[in-house]
């Protein structure tokens, strides 16, 4: 049978031409070692959220950041593809098409100038580019190495609905295009390079898959491919007891469960998208989380749920969110009055907010849930207009949004049967003097989480850390 590894580079990881000779290093070491290799890659780091800046001034009326952006741009990927790819032709090759690339920018940051806004549709297709330039530098560079490579975009391959800057995969037609495109590359030899990030809808038009989606578009075509693994290479040693950039003390988890890795990256931690596991949860394939710079040192692998690991600690990792409000209906007389949840929650919906958390109230007498601060105002509205009645007979007294929140999880699937751990947690952050606004269990009971204010978020992450590295 044809074993087929996907793996995936980061943004860091293809972030410069010493990035990119480390990345082409490991594809070739994995052409030798599996039958097929199809490798996706992200924009190089800080390219897209150059290009949104662009997009997001172009629109607020400024005409001259885009202008700047597209100079930056052109300099960050010509240093790359000069200081990579010796052989003119490829050379000018690839170059050309980075600028038009860059040009494409420039005229579509100019019409959204001139349009004073950018649809979603518009910001697809502009921030999509950094995977779009990107897959010719890596595909020519292995071609000079003497590896077999193409350079493919993933609108061939993932097909999704016309959910712009969010789609959604519809897998049998990804799976018989991605079969279709990708055959005569492996049949040839060859490895194809994909831009992650986006896939395509049903008129062609481009639709990235949120922020940070270049983890879910590999995992889409893993499980497409049928692969029998998949290793994403990023720039810290896999999923850690915390994130570094925080917690100097955070360490490898050699393995963590599938549903504590969802609720880590559902609660803000970066170094895996939300949805990543979706694809490939119940199959075969196995997901690894590597570090490109020290490719042999610790890694993750993600397990079922059954599967035996050697660390037995309830408590493995904390996260935190940032940039939360966190909004509670309050009022005596709500009190009996059924339907205020549902209603509540049907009015987020409606405006597409959505609920990272619901707390747990202490008396029936208010709801509280957390959404991202930029919705805060749009769902204080729509409750303001779907309770309208009850606040003026004062069965609602007040709808209140406070800003400035963060939500900080501790996961660990052991937790449910380790009496005392919520305790803990309390104790670590009563100690650190920190107030607690806020508490939730997860769904899965693999999570607590806790809305605590802005300013206390690294030290309450530290503060739990402690308990996980005793
Ligand atoms: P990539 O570009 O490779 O997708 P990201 O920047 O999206 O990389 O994600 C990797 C980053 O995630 C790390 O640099 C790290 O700062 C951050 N991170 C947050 N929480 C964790 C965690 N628990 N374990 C590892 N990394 C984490
Ligand atoms: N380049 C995209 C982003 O920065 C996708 C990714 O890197 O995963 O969001
Ligand atoms: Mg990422």
């Amino acid at each position: 049978m044809t074993k087929t590894l996907v793996m995936k580079f980061g943004g860091t990881s293809v972030g410069s031409a010493k990035a990119i000779r480390q990345a082409a290093a490991l594809i070739q070491k994995a052409k030798e070692e599996w039958d097929q290799v199809a490798v996706v890659i992200s924009a190089m780091s800080g390219v897209t959220n150059l290009l949104l800046e662009g997009a997001d001034t172009a629109a607020a009326g400024d005409s001259k950041r885009p202008v700047a952006i597209a100079a930056e741009l052109k300099k960050k990927h010509n240093d790359a593809i000069f200081e990579l790819i010796r052989s003119k032709e490829e050379q000018e090759t690839v170059f050309e098409r980075m600028t038009a690339h860059v040009d494409e920018f420039s005229m579509l940051t100019h019409a959204v100038n001139i349009l004073g806004e950018a649809s979603p549709r518009a910001m697809d297709v502009i921030s999509s580019l950094g995977e779009r330039i990107n897959i010719h530098t890596l595909a020519a560079y292995l071609r000079e190495e003497n590896c077999m490579a193409e350079a493919v975009g993933s609108v061939d391959l993932i097909r999704t609905d016309s959910t712009f800057q969010n789609g959604k995969p519809d897998m049998d037609i990804t799976r018989t295009q991605t079969a279709a495109r990708l055959g005569p590359v492996f049949a040839a030899g060859s490895v194809p390079i994909i831009s992650g990030f986006m896939g395509a809808d049903e008129n062609g038009a481009i639709v990235t898959l949120g922020r940070g989606g270049s983890d879910y578009a590999a995992a889409i075509i893993a499980a497409a491919l049928d692969a029998e693994q998949l290793w994403i290479w990023t720039d810290v040693p896999g999923v850690m007891t915390a994130d570094p950039r925080v917690v100097k003390a955070a360490r490898t988890l050699r393995n963590v469960t599938f549903r504590e890795v969802s609720e880590l990256a559902h609660f803000g931690a970066k170094v895996l998208h939300p949805k990543t596991m979706r694809p490939i949860v119940g199959s075969k394939c196995e997901l690894w989380i590597k570090d490109t710079f020290n490719p042999d040192g610790p890694a993750t692998c993600i397990v079922n749920e059954n599967t035996k690991t050697e660390d037995l600690q309830a408590l493995r990792a904390v996260t935190a969110i940032k940039k939360q409000a966190m909004i509670t209906v309050e009022g005596r007389g709500m009190l009996g009055v059924p339907g205020i949840a549902a209603r509540t929650f049907g009015a987020v919906a409606a405006v597409d907010a959505s609920v990272i958390l619901i707390s747990q109230a202490s008396s029936e007498q208010s709801i509280s849930f957390s959404v991202n601060a930029a919705e805060a105002e749009a769902v204080i509205k729509a409750l303001n207009t779907e309770f309208v009645r009850e606040l003026e007979r004062r069965d609602i007294d007040s709808i209140k949004a406070q800003q400035d929140t963060v939500i900080v999880t501790v996961v660990g699937s052991r937790m449910q049967h380790t009496p005392g751990v919520a305790g803990q947690v309390f104790m670590a952050l009563g100690n650190a003097g920190i107030n607690v606004i806020a508490i939730a269990q997860g769904s899965s009971e693999c999570s607590i989480s806790l809305v605590v204010d802005a300013k206390d978020t690294d030290a309450s992450v530290i503060a739990i850390h402690k308990l996980i590295e005793k």
